[in-house]
């Protein structure tokens, strides 16, 4: 039985494991092919498109700007006035005033190359300096050889608000240069649009500048550090990003999964960052694995279950096959050796008596010959009931093979055995077994011993099949007992 026991646990250890193995694969494999699909749809659809629309809106916005700026430079009272020395800053001023106002600027201003005074719509703000870092721009536009540059900086007339300049070089009528002119944007209109995209796609939106500044976010704060380095693991990415393409990364911020596009802006010399938060994605996927798996792990429950049961049926199918005779249904031998054994020992701690009957049919030979062995079967079934009929529930009945069977009586003696073998003697044969009609009569031999002493159980068995043999030797259809000699 423990060897069964343990055949079973294997077999369902190893079902167990193959399930296991077999659901975790297919839903954790499943889970990461969804999470790396999720992952490309954003990282290489979703936010490129968001970047490239923010990126052409800017784009858009910036071309009014750079013609207002472009024939400012090529304006003939402008340099008429330069060329005429610069008198009467009101007049300049007024002009840049109207400039200002006429397009909604944010800044209009000329810086003048002979004077190097700064003019803005009120007048002259201030000199332009070599040595001063604020005025860098300067002197940079007025060494560059493109015709204008935009620029991003802080604007001293309007309290510093970081403003967008777009800078024209400009000329006198024989090409020298003479001085730059342009307007100032403020980065409202950009923020009002990455605020919109934020909105309406659930995006981070933010600029950040060469140093990992963050320089431009939306309204509403949704980026409230100031730099890079603040947001998680995203400053040690930052030496990844190219000026020359767009990039996509994965961070991680609050703990949570950060997808995210970085794009070069050249016009402002800036990153602009397209981000997306992605956990409520994973978790939706992460959702879609756990069910998987409360599924996969209820099947497995009911397959294990359903193995369980297979088993102990078939198990018990098995042992009845093995403890029983299939013809007549009593006990085989295999069973009777176990049932023996334990009646043996039983007998030996109680000291109540064990005897023992070996029945066989006489002549059964000749029923087989005259009836066929279909016949002969119907006998000894009803033969096995007839002595079934004559025993106690408590008494062990086994079909010993052929034609012989054998009876264990609990707790019976040698004279009681001896009565009880007579019985099932009368019994038999006054019994007719029918068969197609013909009714047939046997008739039983039978021999009795009872256990004696330290003696074995194949010596009972020995001594009562003896005293059988007797009885058939002495014409068959009787009772014999055999009792030791010692005992006699
Ligand atoms: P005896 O009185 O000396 O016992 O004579 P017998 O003819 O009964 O001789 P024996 O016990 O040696 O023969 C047993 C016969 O029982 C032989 C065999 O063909 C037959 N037999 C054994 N098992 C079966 C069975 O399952 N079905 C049938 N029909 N016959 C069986
Ligand atoms: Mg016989």
């Amino acid at each position: 039985m423990i060897r069964v026991f343990g055949a079973r646990q294997v077999l369902i250890s190893i079902v167990s494991a193959l399930l296991i193995v077999g659901f975790l694969a297919t839903s954790l494999g499943s889970y990461f092919v969804s999470r790396q699909s999720l992952r490309d749809a954003v990282v290489q659809t979703e936010l490129p498109l968001t970047s490239d629309n923010i990126y052409s809106e800017i784009q858009k916005d910036l071309i009014q700007p750079i013609l207002i700026s472009s024939v400012m430079s090529a304006d003939t009272f402008l340099r008429d006035w330069v060329l005429a020395g610069e008198r009467e800053p009101e007049k300049i001023a007024h002009y840049l005033r109207e400039i200002r106002t006429r397009y909604n600027a944010f800044a209009s201003f000329f810086v003048s190359e002979r004077t190097r005074n700064y003019y803005h719509a009120d007048g002259i703000l201030k000199r332009v300096h070599e040595a001063e870092p604020r005025d860098e721009w300067y002197f940079r536009v007025r060494k560059m050889t493109s015709p204008y540059e935009i620029n991003v900086d802080p604007d001293l007339a309007n309290q510093d608000a970081m403003t967008i300049f777009i800078n024209f070089r400009v000329f006198d009528y024989e090409g020298r240069f003479i001085g730059a002119t342009g307007i100032g944007l403020t980065v409202n209109a950009v923020r009002t649009l990455i605020t919109d995209y934020q909105r309406r796609y659930g995006r981070t939106v933010y600029f950040v500048d060469g140093t990992g500044r963050i320089v431009l976010v939306g309204e509403g704060d949704s980026v409230p550090e100031h730099h890079i380095s603040a947001r998680g693991n995203l400053g040690a990415l930052m030496p990844e990003w190219s000026k020359d393409q767009t990039r996509s990364l994965e961070y991680d911020y609050e703990n949570r999964p950060r997808l995210l596009n970085v794009r070069f802006i050249p016009e402002l010399d800036w990153f602009l960052l397209v981000e997306k938060d992605a956990e409520g994605d994973y978790t939706g996927i992460r959702q879609a694995l756990y069910w998987n798996l409360l599924v996969c792990t209820l099947i497995t429950a009911l397959v294990l279950l359903a193995t369980w049961l297979a088993i102990n049926r078939y198990q018990k199918r098995l042992e009845t096959m093995a403890t029983t005779d299939q013809l007549t249904g009593l006990a085989s031998r295999h069973a009777y050796e176990v049932l023996m054994d334990q009646a043996l020992r039983d007998s030996r701690r109680s000291g109540q008596p064990l005897a023992l009957v070996i029945l066989d049919i006489d002549n059964f030979k000749s029923v087989n010959d005259r009836f066929g062995h279909v016949a002969g079967d119907r006998v000894l079934c009803g033969v096995g009931n007839a002595m079934r009929a004559c025993l106690r529930s408590s008494d062990i009945i086994c079909r010993w093979g052929g034609d012989e069977f054998i009876v264990a009586l609990r707790n019976c003696d040698l004279h009681n055995a001896e009565r009880l073998a007579e019985t099932m003697r009368q019994t038999i044969a006054g019994a007719a077994f029918p068969y197609e009609g013909t009714p047939i009569t046997v008739t039983v031999s039978l021999g009795v011993a009872v256990l004696q002493g330290e003696e074995s159980a194949q010596d009972l068995v020995i001594r009562a099949d003896a005293a059988m043999y007797r009885a058939k030797q002495e014409g068959r259809n009787r009772v014999r007992t055999d009792v030791r000699p010692e005992a006699a």
